[in-house]
């Protein structure tokens, strides 16, 4: 049996399928643009090499997707593939609405098309898993409960506006047309392969180059911070057991500021790697004009995927910051 992942070459993608492989048998096709953002070189070192096959294209290629789903059968589509980083598309919506808005509906339309011309043992495995966010909800108050399945929608930013959409599209597949999809919202990652301009790997690469370490207004900005692993094998659960149709919401129930991470990065760095001068990193942390729309808080409430599909994060949030300190240390050419 075969698999197709999209955008696997990137950050959550190259950790998925380094567990997948881990995992199963079943052979994975990924489809990735090769963006700034992915690293293909480490999934062409991943030991399980006859069992990937990297195709380097675009979502948005119907052509393409319908000639990799006619010739390889997948059993299921997880989709990863997208535009990811916030100030990015602050800047400049429009790739992100191509990627992640038209790519998706791409996607789904001609995986929609083919899969009606299945006999019905292949419609029946099929699945589409849709990856998406928390940003999708907005922003917290302090006291505000997390946001659960049943949150309304209301994306502040372009990029959780143009993941907005995309659900919505996904979801209309499975009102109107009762395609298989089900779809994930998960909190911040964090862990290897995590491309340079996102928090944790920037901070890391300016501490040690001795630069300032930026932190948008006040610092008190939060976050649910997941291990990448645990979010991998909550996909891989929902996958498996989840309800066609359904969403689910993964998270650690671990809200962080960004102030107390780049802290926690910090402590870190000052054992693994101390400056010259024996002073803390921190000396090298400067608050700067805050992000437009910035959101202040995202929580989620994981109740569902705990007690439907017996999920639960495995990694403590200190262990695996230090994990990922150290791994960013030996192998980002920093
Ligand atoms: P990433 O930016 O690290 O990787 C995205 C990958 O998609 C890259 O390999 C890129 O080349 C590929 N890609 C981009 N446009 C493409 C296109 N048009 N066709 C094919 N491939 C394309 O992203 P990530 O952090 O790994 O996130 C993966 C998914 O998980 C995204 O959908 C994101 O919204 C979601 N998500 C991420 C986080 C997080 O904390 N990183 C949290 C929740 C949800």
């Amino acid at each position: 049996m075969t698999i197709l992942v999209t955008g696997g070459a990137g950050f959550i993608g190259t950790n998925f399928i380094q567990g997948w492989l881990q995992h199963s048998e079943e052979d994975i096709i990924n489809l990735d643009k090769l963006t700034y953002a992915s690293n293909i070189e480490f999934l062409k070192s991943i030991p399980q090499q006859s069992q990937i096959k990297n195709i380097h294209g675009n979502i948005c290629d119907s052509l393409l997707v319908h000639h990799l789903l006619s010739t390889y059968t997948p059993r299921a589509i997880i989709h990863f593939a997208a535009e990811t980083h916030v100030d990015r598309s602050i800047a400049d919506p429009s790739i992100f609405m191509q990627t992640n808005v038209m790519g998706t509906y791409t996607l789904l339309e001609t995986a929609f098309n083919w899969f009606k011309n299945q006999p019905d043992t292949v419609r029946q495995k099929f699945r589409f898993l849709h990856i998406s966010t928390d940003e999708v909800y907005g922003s917290l108050t302090k006291t505000d409960l997390p946001f659960t399945e049943q949150s309304p929608y209301h994306p502040n930013n372009p990029y959780a506006a143009s993941k907005a959409a995309s659900d919505h599209i996904v979801r209309s597949y499975f009102q109107t047309y009762g395609f298989p999809v089900l779809t994930t919202h998960c909190s911040n990652n964090y862990g290897p392969h995590q491309c340079h301009e996102k928090l944790i790997p920037l901070m890391i690469e300016k501490a040690i180059n001795e630069h300032k370490l930026p932190i948008y207004g006040d610092g008190q900005h939060s976050r649910d911070w997941l291990y990448v692993g645990d979010h991998c094998a909550a996909i891989r659960l929902v996958l498996e057991k989840g309800k066609l149709g359904e969403t689910y919401n993964i998270g650690a129930c671990n809200e962080v500021t960004n102030l107390e991470i780049v802290h926690s990065i910090c402590t870190i760095l000052d054992s693994f790697r101390p400056r010259k001068d024996k002073l803390s990193y921190r000396e090298q942390i400067s608050f700067v004009t805050d992000r437009l729309g910035h959101d202040r808080r995202y929580a989620l409430n994981p109740h569902k995927i705990k007690s439907e599909l017996g999920w639960s994060p495995q990694e403590d949030f200190q262990t695996g910051l230090k994990k990922t300190v150290e791994w960013y240390l030996q192998n980002n050419p920093i």
